[in-house]
């Protein structure tokens, strides 16, 4: 069995081997450590590590760790990265500092509206479908992306960052650079209509992230890779 210890060190090894191939500096990667079925006890060894940004999927058991932890790990930056209901999207306005899965106009207007006002704007990426499966949660571009960001021009208490998106699971690396490229393509032609603000590209998972970096992944989510392989999924 691996300490996490030892799985940090090989995964920073990872990213730093993969940033150096692709000419970039690691520095300008964000690691986002993915914390759904993780104990907070074991939040905190990553923490005491020197990790600060934490996402999770379903939002009780987000909150149940956020209480666990406000008191030794204070400065934690959380992320919403899991499909979103509109009646919890109060709660996710309150609890979190980013939320990576915006994909309809109606959960952005309720985050708008439910930010609490002494908080800092709310940071949101798009959540795109860039794999093309249906199971996956995300926008598709040509029909809903145009008018969405149109709409989310007056909403001042979300902060637009960028795009977030998940490559389909097996394929070839080759083929994960492909649709992440694509991803970035997209970034890149909505920035002169979108602005400074537009500087997140949310891909690279454990699979996958040598890919995502090469590509221009500037955040990274990562959970397996970290913690360990996760137990199957109930449903
Ligand atoms: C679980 C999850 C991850 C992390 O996946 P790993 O393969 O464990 O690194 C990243 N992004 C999202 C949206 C996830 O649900």
């Amino acid at each position: 069995m691996q300490t996490l210890e030892q799985r940090w060190n090989s995964l920073w090894q990872r990213i730093n081997r993969a940033a150096e191939h692709a000419g970039r500096d690691s520095r300008s990667i964000a690691l986002v450590a993915v914390t759904k079925t993780v104990p907070p006890e074991k939040i905190e060894v990553a923490y005491r590590l020197g990790q600060r940004h934490f996402a999770e999927n379903y939002l009780q058991e987000a909150l149940d760790k956020q209480i666990a932890l406000k008191e030794r790990c204070p400065d934690i930056v959380w992320h919403f990265i899991g499909h979103i209901q509109s009646r919890k999207a109060a709660l996710i306005a309150q609890h979190f500092d980013w939320v990576h899965s915006i994909d309809r106009i109606e959960i952005a207007e309720r985050l708008h509206q439910m930010r609490p006002p002494t908080l800092p704007p709310l940071n949101i990426c798009l959540q795109i479908n860039i794999s093309h499966e249906d199971s996956k949660h995300g926008l598709m571009t040509d029909t809903s992306l145009p008018s969405l960001l149109k709409a989310l021009q007056p909403l001042t208490r979300l902060r637009l960052r960028g795009l977030m998106g998940m490559a389909a699971p097996d394929l070839s690396e080759a083929q994960q650079r492909e649709q992440f490229a694509w991803l970035r393509h997209l970034h890149q032609q909505l920035q002169p209509s979108i602005g400074a603000d537009w500087d997140v590209l949310s891909m690279g998972m454990s699979s996958d992230l040598e890919a995502a970096i090469a590509e221009g992944s500037t955040h990274l989510r990562i959970g397996s890779a970290l913690f360990g392989e996760r137990p199957p999924k109930l449903s």
